[in-house]
């Protein structure tokens, strides 16, 4: 991650939010023998045996630097109607780099369990976590339980490629220090689509920062055309009936938000920022409470804060939050490529950048579902949407994607150093937009789905499914492997039966 905080330092990629190659792992399976831990039900549990219907929200603090990390309690409270599924409550998927499980303290019953990426786990591949100390505010929700339960939260070991229990803290519903109050909220809801239940769709809320007052007509109209670009693009276009949208409006008292690279400093609403780990694109909020109080004004699985800024910028968490910087030329790219990460756990397929690193000796599969290291060419893990007759690994025309993308990436680092305005280096990612497109148009496997060399940062040793995808270029369209895991994802949110 050194190595992809320096990419990102010095390219100012607009970020991921993925783990870097040095925690990469098989194919993982949690590890429930050490503690105990009770499978019934296929995992999925009668949900109103366990659970009453509202969100128990477990805010925490995470602190520690590179080598350490510590957990504690901040305070239990109820985030407003359970807006997951009923019927599938544990997440078999098993992406992120954490992953809680929700225990039956009495039974050891296995209630509930999600993966999730965190700011403090991308903060602690800083180099300035070598030298110095980070906390930050970070949330677990899951289902309010009826009796008490012990939250178990799992670390992704490299060794055993498996999650270890790093932390584990038990909850008694019915405890004086557990608030089952809910808040009570007076900010306006607007609905950009309602389709069900909330236990039967994917939720999504939206939240705006760093938009006054007066401006929040702009905010409903900016949640409205980019909800319906990311509706546009498949998976979600088939999918949009199990899709709920609802946007809550969060005025700030100043417009637009901090940026401190060019000495902008403003506080706004929700305390999103630029310039995040130095990376004068990626833009978050440390604000971990205050973003989900408001967000749960409305029943949410997914969140996207929008930035009223036309400044590129934003980032994507898995499990998190997606921000988007709204008037940029390419705020709808942005919102797509980061929701991918933020829903599907989605790794970042591209890897050029201006600095070159050398061949790795890669000897364990990342977690993320749209790369991989290929150890198994008979065993890929997107096999079943190979187009036949492709040969693996792929060939490509990688040398003259290579040098023109290393091109641009120079010219870039230099118009960010010479702080031009923001249309010109606009222009230089629509000739870049261009010079992909054409030379995508003259690859022999411009289409197949294979396995393609470059990708998550990594120039040589892992693979992409496909020639081109959102998270590979501003191209506007998820490869095939992008796709199939977003569905597996949005399957978690909307089952309506129990699941055999
Ligand atoms: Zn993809």
């Amino acid at each position: 991650m050194k190595k992809l905080f320096l990419l990102l330092a010095l390219a100012g990629i607009t970020v991921s939010c993925n783990q870097p190659v040095k925690q990469q792992t098989a194919a993982i399976k949690t590890d429930s023998t050490q503690t105990g831990i009770r499978v019934v039900d296929n995992g999925n549990v009668a949900f109103d045996r366990y659970f009453s219907d509202k969100t128990m929200r477990l805010d925490y603090d995470h602190s520690g630097n590179s080598r350490e990390e510590h957990f504690a309690v901040d305070r239990i409270v109820s985030d407003g109607p359970w807006p997951g599924s009923r019927f599938v409550l544990i997440d078999k998927l098993e992406l992120g780099s954490y992953f809680f499980q929700v225990i039956d303290k009495e039974s050891k019953i296995l209630l509930f369990s999600r993966g999730f990426a965190s700011i403090f786990g991308e903060w602690s591949e800083t180099p300035e976590a070598d030298k110095t100390w980070g906390s930050y505010n970070e949330s677990m929700r899951f289902p309010w339980p009826l009796k008490p339960v012990s939250v178990i939260l799992g670390k992704r070991d490299p060794q055993t490629n498996k999650f270890k229990t790093i932390w584990t803290a038990d909850v008694d519903p019915a405890s004086r220090e557990v608030n089952p109050a809910d808040l009570v909220h007076s900010n306006t809801v607007d609905i950009i689509q309602e389709n069900g239940p909330a236990s039967e769709k994917v939720d999504i809320v939206i939240l705006g920062d760093g938009y006054t007052k007066a401006e929040m007509g702009k905010f409903k109209a900016d949640a409205k055309r980019l909800s319906a670009v990311m509706m546009e693009q498949e998976p979600y276009k088939s999918r949009k009936k199990d899709i709920n949208i609802r946007a809550v409006e969060t005025p700030s008292e100043v417009s637009g938000v901090c940026k401190p690279h060019p000495g902008v400093f403003k506080r706004s609403a929700l305390g999103v920022q630029y310039g995040v780990f130095d990376s004068e694109r990626y833009a978050l909020t440390f604000d971990n409470k205050t973003v989900r109080n408001e967000a749960s004004q409305v029943p949410y699985d997914f969140m996207i804060i929008l930035i009223n800024e036309r400044t590129y910028g934003g980032g994507g968490i898995y499990n998190l939050y997606t921000t988007v910087s709204v008037d940029n030329k390419y705020a709808e790219y942005i919102m797509v490529h980061e929701y991918g990460h933020h829903m599907g756990g989605l790794a970042d397929e591209y890897y050029t950048s201006s600095v070159s690193y050398e061949a790795k000796d890669i000897k364990l599969e990342p977690w993320e579902p749209n790369v991989t290291a290929l150890l198994d060419k008979n065993n890929l893990k997107w096999k079943e949407l190979v187009t036949p007759g492709t040969p693996i690994p792929t060939p490509w025309n990688k040398e003259v994607f290579d040098k023109f993308g290393y091109e641009v990436q120079k010219q870039r680092d230099s118009l960010r150093q010479a702080r031009v305005p923001e249309e010109v280096m606009e222009a230089l990612f629509m000739r870049q937009y261009r010079q992909e497109d054409e030379f995508f148009s003259r690859e022999k496997f411009r289409d197949a789905v294979g396995a393609f060399d470059g990708a998550n940062y990594t120039q040589k040793g892992l693979y992409r499914s496909q020639l081109d995808c959102i998270m590979f270029t501003r191209h506007m369209h998820f490869c095939k492997a992008c796709q199939k895991s977003l569905v597996s994802v949005m399957e978690q949110y909307t089952a309506k039966a129990p699941v055999k």
